[in-house]
């Protein structure tokens, strides 16, 4: 295990976007407080767990932290659901509404949730990934797809999430692909995705849908003449209006996880 030597060590590590969820003020006053021993690394949520664990022996303490931390978001989430008319919240939002429940489709599999905020599905629901469906469902705007394309970083929203989200969502689905070979097989099969053709020259492109209104093309490039495989993620136009851009970081990286637990699972 590691220790640090002073507060830039530290500093270097972090997403350096100052977005306070650490509930500090800017990612330097983070940094310098773990050098102090006033807090731990994994304070910062954005902090991958190989770097946890050189670092050590705080993923523990992280870990009851985060779920403590899901479970206060999941209930004032909860508490809004059940101020919320879920029936006229389910047309603009691409889903249904019967028996006192809403039901969207997640990749083509239903995810329902009732008027008291419970939710019953079919997919694993890791904690990255209820929090944004639940966003979406009381805060969406239901906008029309353009079906105009752009990366992450080109959301007008994106500038704060943009180069953490290439780093740590991209970087996951382009090792996923890469290790497994049957990755896009699988999206296709488990999860419809939908493949199509003539977008970027990519030897695969496919579009999955997390949410009915937010569909992701992911378009993938084999290596080649020695040159390294390629993976791009692009969103709708309309992506961030119909889910705030911190919450469309959250649950592609809560599918990438996903995609990584099981491909692990299923060798
Ligand atoms: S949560 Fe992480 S990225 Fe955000 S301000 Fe704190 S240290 Fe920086």
């Amino acid at each position: 295990m590691e220790k640090f030597k002073n507060t830039m060590q530290v500093f270097k590590l972090l997403p350096k976007t100052n977005c306070r969820k650490c509930n500090k003020p800017t990612c330097l006053a983070f940094a310098a407080a773990v050098f102090q021993g006033q807090i731990s690394l994994g304070d910062c949520p954005f902090i991958d767990e190989d770097t946890l664990n050189t670092y050590g022996g705080e993923n523990v303490k992280y870990e009851s932290r985060a779920e403590q931390g899901y479970l206060e978001v999941m209930g004032r989430l909860k508490e809004k659901i059940r101020q919320t008319d879920l029936a006229s919240r389910a047309g603009l939002l691409g889903g249904t509404f019967s028996n006192g429940r809403l039901t969207i489709k997640i990749m083509g599999k239903d995810f329902s949730v009732d008027t008291n905020g419970e939710i019953s599905t079919d997919i694993h629901v890791n904690h990255w990934i209820a929090p944004p469906v639940l966003k979406y469902i009381l805060s969406g705007k239901g906008l029309a797809l353009t079906e105009t394309w752009v990366p992450f970083r080109e959301l007008e929203t994106s500038k704060d999430w943009a180069r953490f989200f290439e780093h740590q969502c991209v970087k996951l689905f382009k090792k996923i692909a890469d290790s497994n070979p049957s990755f896009f097989e699988d999206l296709i099969e488990l999860f419809n995705g939908q493949p199509v053709e003539n977008h970027y020259d990519a030897d695969i492109a496919l579009i999955i849908k997390p949410l009915p209104l937010l569909p992701i093309l992911i378009c993938y490039n084999n290596p080649e003449d020695g040159l390294e495989s390629d993976l791009n993620l692009f969103f709708d136009t309309t992506a961030d209006k119909n889910l705030p851009v911190e919450n469309i970081y959250t649950l592609t990286t809560g599918l990438a996880k996903m995609f990584e637990k099981l491909a692990a699972t299923h060798g």
